[in-house]
């Protein structure tokens, strides 16, 4: 018999699945679906002084100031994609996607026309793609060597390269596709936004700090939110003072204040609805914007609760007495013994 490489995954598959079956059968006495429920957890509450960002897709012109602030805090280089090699010889800084040299991109949603901004027919729309400090992160419950962290506090997911064994589980788990890896590296490491946490110089986000307009905006989460209802409640239109830089929790209680000048002007007509409020267990950073967030490139067709709280029991439990590596093991060794099988003189015709 011959195993090629599919036999081989369909054949790992299979042993696996009865393994997995037979210990959960013997140590539980239920069903797979019932022991995935009794192994689900609560999801992760947000930390009462969570920050992050509020990005208004309606406010943002497009600049991309907070994509070249963002690379020169921290250090990265400039990146033209091969496309835009021809016309522009290198001397604009394009990148079109995340990458381990961009940790924030502008992207632009086009449709017909591009007459208009932030309509969904015949419009545009800008997007800004960054880490969204999931409240009970995916990239830290998957990482096995706690690489990636939550700090108690502020929320802000951070990356540990001095601990990271570059598995890339994160790179998979995160359902915002933000994690990237530095394959263009000879000992390559994960990077992603940390918020600018890990930049000592940096007294608020490089990205917010650069904003002209206020479309990024940094605070604690609560005030943000605040900030995205008030916006949603006012009729198009109207004439509102937006904040920038950061918005400050007010010391007496009162309405939140802003480290400097606002922008006066109309507000524009928003999706009645606050991205990153409630998918997936909520996100520290959060998002308005005039089209559906689906056509800016994100997920939204997701559970209100967060993948970890779902998957961490099983994957700790089967990894927990090595059950995962045992049924690896046993596979590779079946794969070996078939494929020695083959090359016996008795087997052969
Ligand atoms: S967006 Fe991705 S990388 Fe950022 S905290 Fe959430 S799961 Fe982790
Ligand atoms: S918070 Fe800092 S690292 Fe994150 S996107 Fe903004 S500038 Fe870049
Ligand atoms: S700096 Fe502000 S306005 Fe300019 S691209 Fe970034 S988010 Fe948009």
């Amino acid at each position: 018999m011959t195993l090629n490489r599919r036999d081989f995954l369909k054949l790992a598959a299979a042993e696996g699945a009865t393994g997995a079956a037979a210990v959960t059968a013997v140590t539980a006495g239920g069903s797979a679906t019932a022991i995935a429920q009794d192994l689900r957890r609560d999801p992760r509450p947000m930390p009462e002084d969570a920050v992050g960002l509020l990005y208004d897709s309606t406010l943002c012109i497009g600049c991309r100031a907070c994509q070249v602030a963002c690379k020169r805090a921290n250090g990265m280089p400039v990146e033209v994609p091969e496309q835009y090699e021809a016309w522009n010889g290198g001397t604009w800084d394009t990148p079109t996607d995340l990458s381990g040299d961009t940790l924030t991109v502008i992207q632009v949603y086009q449709d017909g026309t591009m007459e208009q901004k932030d309509r969904e027919v015949d419009g545009y729309a800008f997007v800004k793609r960054q880490c969204m400090h999931c409240t009970d992160a995916s990239c830290v419950s998957v990482c096995p060597v706690s690489a990636m962290t939550k700090d108690p506090q502020t929320g802000i997911v951070t990356h540990h390269p001095e601990r990271c064994i570059g598995c890339r589980y994160c790179v998979l788990a995160c359902p915002f596709n933000v994690p990237r890896y530095e394959f263009d590296e000879a000992f390559g490491q994960i990077q992603k936004c940390q918020l600018c946490s890990n930049l000592p110089d940096q007294d608020i986000p490089a990205c917010a700090d650069v904003c002209p307009t206020g479309a990024t905006l940094f605070g604690h989460t609560d005030v943000l939110q605040a900030e995205a209802q008030r916006r949603l409640a006012m009729a198009p239109g109207e004439t509102y003072a937006f904040p920038r830089g950061t918005l400050l929790r007010a010391e007496d209680g009162g309405a939140p204040v802003t480290d400097r000048a606002r922008q006066v002007a109309p507000v524009a007509h928003y999706r009645q609805d606050i991205y990153g409020e409630e998918i997936l267990g909520s996100t520290q950073c959060r998002m308005l914007a005039g089209v559906p967030f689906g056509l800016l490139g994100l997920p939204e067709d997701v559970p209100t609760t967060s993948y970890a709280s779902i998957t961490e029991g099983i994957q700790h439990t089967l990894y927990r007495y090595m059950v995962a590596p045992m049924l690896l093991l046993a596979g590779l060794v079946v794969f070996a013994y078939r494929s020695s099988r083959r090359h016996r003189p008795e087997d052969w015709d």
